[in-house]
């Protein structure tokens, strides 16, 4: 994982095409995360099947997110943030762990989330998916 240089561009700079891709983010509380409002901005991130174990990336449809597929089983994919690192297919449990994550719509979006995902909810993938949950219960308002 690198650093990645960040430009903000005051937005009469931008073509017609570019201010309408502007990102606009939102707290959202339940997640402790800044979340980007749906809709406003076009985004390669990392999707997981967590049948098949496999993770790919794709551009991230501002309208119809829900619509991303698995190339391989053609069930849908969960969007785990760009900064999502996939464990090895083999790694059943990482991926159990992950698939909580995906199911709560935790993300690797930021290195703010990785540092929270890392610590306080898996442990530094140490914790069981059973402790990854019940983490999630603890620290998240999520229910
Ligand atoms: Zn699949």
């Amino acid at each position: 994982m690198g650093w990645r240089a960040v430009r903000i561009f005051s937005s009469n700079l931008l073509g017609k095409h570019q201010q309408k891709n502007m990102p606009t983010y939102q707290w959202n509380d339940d997640h402790q995360a800044l979340e980007l409002v749906p809709g406003t901005f076009n985004y390669r991130s990392k999707w997981a099947c967590f049948d098949c174990r496999k993770s790919f990336t794709r551009v991230r449809p501002t309208t119809e997110p829900d619509k991303v597929l698995c190339p391989d089983c053609k069930e849908k994919a969960v969007d785990m943030g760009h900064l999502f690192e996939a464990p090895p297919k083999r790694d059943v449990r990482s991926w159990k762990v992950a698939e909580v994550l995906g199911k709560n719509q935790l993300k690797y979006r930021t290195a703010g989330n990785v540092a929270f995902l890392n610590y306080m909810i898996t442990g530094n993938g140490k914790c069981s998916p059973e402790e990854v949950a019940r983490n999630i219960k603890i620290f998240l308002k999520i229910r």
